[in-house]
This record gives structure tokens, sequence and C-alpha cells, in this order.
């Protein structure tokens, strides 16, 4: 584990201590097992369990992502919420946690089967009556939404984590959903550190194929001035965008 003496080692080579914190995985272990995983409510336990046993689990939300997103939501007061690309619900769940009794969030997936793996867990948790579950492609389902004049400027949070090589076309639909003052939140926005790699070198043939439009769609928030972003080293990357226009 890095040490007070290796940031004094790094400061006198370079002349500032490093920002980043995050130098070991003992480092990220001690945060896991210092302030998440002791306070992780059962049922995220539970289903954070199944899903790291599902086939597909290893692209769920990590705990200590979703612990800072409930915390966020419940800072905001957010009501009403939608997330894209909902796998067993494990990130879900924490959303539904953060909502009041009546709060609602739109979830949408191309892949019930996997929805179906954490329903139960979120239902035994009594948040499953603020969860409106839609089986499809994101894309034509927001363009449904975006014909009726009341869902503009009507969610409060939104959580984007499914076809990364459509979150530009999410963010041209997402910004006129989002309320002004509403946040969208798009995950996965470090990629896998790809995104500071040089294309020639040996990378995993599926992060490869998605890092092109990471890299798009982060050049594109950057100058947006339709809102405000800031940029989270927490799990893969999250880049929160406020509405401000
Ligand atoms: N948010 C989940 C969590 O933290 O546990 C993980 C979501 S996983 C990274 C991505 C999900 O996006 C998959 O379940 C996949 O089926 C879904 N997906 C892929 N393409 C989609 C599309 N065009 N529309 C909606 N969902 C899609
Ligand atoms: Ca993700």
């Amino acid at each position: 584990m890095a040490s007070n003496r290796d940031h004094q080692a790094d400061k006198h080579q370079t002349g500032v201590v490093p920002k980043m914190l995050l130098r070991t995985d003992a480092l990220y272990q001690y945060i896991l097992e210092t302030s998440v995983y002791p306070r992780e409510p059962e049922p995220m336990k539970e289903l954070r369990e199944i899903t790291e046993k599902y086939p597909l689990g290893m692209m769920a939300t990590t705990a200590d992502e979703v612990q800072f997103l409930n915390f966020l939501l419940k800072l905001m007061n957010v009501k009403n919420a939608m997330e894209i690309g909902v796998l067993t619900g494990y990130s879900l769940l924490a959303t539904a946690l953060a909502l009041p009794h009546d709060g609602k969030i739109l979830a949408m997936d191309i892949d019930r089967e996997s929805y179906e793996v954490g329903r139960p867990i979120i239902e035994k948790a009594g948040v499953a009556h603020k969860i409106d579950f839609r089986e499809g492609p994101a894309l034509p389902l927001l363009d449904q939404l975006l014909k009726h004049e009341k869902n503009h400027g009507s969610f409060d949070f939104i959580f984007v984590d499914a076809d990364k090589n459509n979150y530009l076309n999410y963010h041209k639909r997402l910004i006129e959903l989002v309320k002004v003052g509403g946040l969208i939140g798009y995950d996965n926005t470090l990629w896998n550190g790809s995104v500071v790699e040089s294309p020639d070198l040996p990378m995993d043939d599926y992060v490869m194929s998605y890092r092109g439009f990471v890299l798009e769609l982060n050049k594109a928030l950057a100058v947006d001035p339709r809102i405000e972003i800031c940029m989270i080293p927490v799990g893969d990357g999250i880049t929160l965008c406020r509405r401000i226009k």
C-alpha cells in the first residue's frame, strides 16, 4: 500500500503531491470494508452477491459507486428517476431505495431475463411499486416519451449505463427530458482506463470497439453549454451532467 513516505518521495520528484489517491487495490478494499459494506442495506448485499455469481455480473456497477449514487439522490430529493441499462437491477435497487415512498423510476433494458434475477429481492425490499420496467431498446422508448409534452423537463435524475455507442444519441433526447437543475449520470466514461491508452497498444476487443464512442461523448459533454459537468473517478468513471438551460 502507498504510504505517506511514498507521497513525500513523489512530492520531491515532481514538486506536487499526487492527486490520485487510489494507488493500490488494498486502498480500494479499505474503502469497501470501512465505509461501504458495514452500511450496505441487506437487500443491496443480497443482490450484489447474486449478481457477482451471475454470468453477466461483471457489468454491474460497483458497491462504492451505488453507495455514492444513493447518497447523491437523497441529497437531491429525487422523486422522478430513469435508468437505461438495468441488468439484474443492482443500481436500480440503490436508486429505488433512495426515492421517497411515492417516488418513481422508469427503467429500460432489452434483457428482461437478467432483471428477473433481481426482481424477487427488489420486491422483498418493498420498493417494486416505484419501478416501471420497460423491456426494449431505449432509443425508441425515449422517442415515445418525447412525444408527450408532459415528460419534457420532468426527470430529476437519469442514470445511463447501457450501449455506449448510443450515449450521444441518448444525450440528445435526455437533455430534453431531464429538468433544468436535474442530473444525468453517464457511466463508464473512463472506459477501463482506455481513454488515455494509445489505440496501437493491444486492447481487449470489447473495450476497443466502444473506446471511440466514449472519447467522442467525453469531448461533446465537455463543451455542451446546456450542462455543467463533473467527472467522478468512482467505478469506471461517471460523468454527472447538471442541466442548466
Ligand atoms: N446498471 C446495471 C447495474 O449497475 O447493475 C448494469 C447495466 S449493464 C452495464 C448494461 C445493460 O444495458 C445490459 O443489461 C443490457 O441488456 C442493456 N442494454 C444494452 N443495449 C441496450 C439498449 N439499446 N437499450 C436498453 N438496454 C440496453
Ligand atoms: Ca456501468
